[in-house]
């Protein structure tokens, strides 16, 4: 017998282990534990922070900390934030600090103390790099360690949950000095002692917004060009009608939606999501800006309607052609460009490949009510979560996550009753070096 013949299967794969993989545990862990011990969690990082490389000490959850991995689900699971906080002996503190909305930091301490729960059956630094069909269920490839030690697994179902892939245009990249900003402080901190700093910021969504006020309160940084192709700033619609499609009971309405609507208002409502900026940010850039002139000076300067056309490296810094929204050119030299412009959906294409899947007419794979890919007959065990951006707005934010994850397990626990494996050896982890 070769290697993979004698491995043992696992009933579920859950691929990432960011807040959309983490809620689906939890949900077993609370409705089906049976299932966790014949389950994998697999994360190429070495931990589960939150989005480190882009929080500063003043960001803060953009919902309300209620839409954790469970609460919504079931108050009483032992996966809240609230449990979180009874445990780390800061539940009374908390609640005298009057907010909904704690620091982001502390939300991915959450995030790593769930995790905890699952060391076991967790595998970090281990990166997914192919998923294959295989007799009753999937093969899938790892890449394990600095050195990407090579080995396999087999499973009757992989929940992936890859997050987004940060987009940077092209024609915005030219050598070290141009980045995404979800990169910002390990590429800022070649730069955070020098002097004089000038800074151009490319978007005007809400990482443009929380970046240019960290700016503001950074006394090296004296120039700061904010550019975009529409108005700055726009703000971020949160009215509590359009929150509530933010919820699992908004979301399953928006699904069974007829498309052509649901496209409509996900374009009319856009900007509770994308390309506009929270009012707390916005309010305290201005205050940021008003104190400048105070002190007579003028560090941020906005741009609308202004486009970024080229790139180049100068003897002074980044050399940027812009052209205005009235086709005007004209020319900036700064130090660095950080690119707020957004994120692309793509990730989990290339790895379902080999598997042939049903596209829909945006270019997505189609999921069903359950978030289970469509168009692989009965025997389908591929979940899909925050990836179906176009069924929801709330799809890719922590809203609903917690009753997402709740169908997902119901429909692993159905297939895990009928399904009966060749060679299942429980609660061993099936892997085999290859
Ligand atoms: C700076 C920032 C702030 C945000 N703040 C909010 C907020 O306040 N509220 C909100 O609702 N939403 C917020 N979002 C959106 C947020 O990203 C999502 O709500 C949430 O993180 C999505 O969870 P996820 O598990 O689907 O993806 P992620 O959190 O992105 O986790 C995916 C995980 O998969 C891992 N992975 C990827 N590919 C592989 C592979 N091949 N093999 C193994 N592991 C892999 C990644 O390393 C990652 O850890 C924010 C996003 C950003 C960028």
């Amino acid at each position: 017998m070769n290697a993979m013949n004698q491995l043992s299967r696992l009933s579920t794969a859950l691929v990432g282990a960011g807040p959309a993989n983490l809620a689906v545990l939890a949900c077993m862990q609370d409705l089906c534990p049976d299932l966790v011990a014949r389950t994998q969690l697999i994360e190429r990082r070495s931990n589960s922070d939150w989005h480190p490389d882009f929080r500063f000490d003043s960001s803060t959850l953009q919902v309300s900390l209620l839409k954790d991995l469970a609460f919504t689900r079931d108050p009483t699971s032992k996966f809240t934030f609230w449990s979180f906080m009874h445990q780390q002996n800061l539940l009374n503190q908390f609640i005298h600090l009057n907010t909904y909305y704690p620091s982001r930091s502390l939300f991915s301490r959450y995030l790593n103390w769930v995790q905890d729960h699952f060391d076991q059956i967790t595998r970090f630094d281990t990166e997914v790099t192919e998923i294959q069909p295989a007799k009753d269920g999937y093969r899938i490839r790892l890449a394990e360690g600095e050195d990407r030690r090579e080995s396999e697994i087999l499973t009757r179902n992989v929940v992936i949950a890859l997050g987004h892939e940060p987009h940077m245009p092209s024609h915005l990249k030219c050598g070290d000095d141009t980045f995404h900003a979800i990169k910002f402080q390990s590429e800022f901190e070649r730069h955070r002692h020098r002097k004089d700093l000038r800074v151009a910021v490319v978007g005007a969504g809400q990482t443009a917004g929380e970046l240019i006020q960290n700016l503001m309160r950074m006394e090296n940084v004296s120039d700061i060009l904010s550019l975009s192709r529409g108005f700055l700033f726009r703000q971020t619609d949160d009215n509590p009608f359009v929150n509530d499609l933010y919820t699992f009971n908004g979301m399953r309405k928006m699904r069974d939606d007829a498309p052509i609507r649901r496209r409509a208002l996900m374009a009319e409502l856009s900007n509770s999501n994308y390309a506009a900026v929270t009012s707390d940010i916005l309010q305290d850039i201005y205050r940021l800006n008003f104190e400048d002139s105070l002190n007579d000076r003028q560090r941020l300067r906005l741009q609308s309607h202004s486009e970024v056309l080229e790139v180049s490296k100068v003897s002074e810094g980044l050399r940027l052609v812009i052209r205005d929204g009235l086709g005007n050119r004209q020319v900036e030299t700064v130090d660095l460009l950080v690119a707020c412009t957004g994120f692309r959906n793509s990730r989990h294409l290339d790895l379902l490949a080999p598997l042939d899947l049903r596209l829909n007419d945006d270019g997505q794979i189609a999921v069903n009510q359950n978030y289970r890919v469509e168009g692989t007959g009965p025997q389908s065990g591929i979940f899909l979560v925050n990836h179906a951006t176009d069924t929801a707005l709330a799809e890719h934010t922590l809203g609903g996550l917690a009753g997402r994850a709740e169908l997902i397990c119901k429909d692993l626990f159905d297939i895990d009753a009928s399904w009966k494996p060749q060679s299942t050896t429980q609660g061993q982890l099936a892997t085999a070096a290859v």
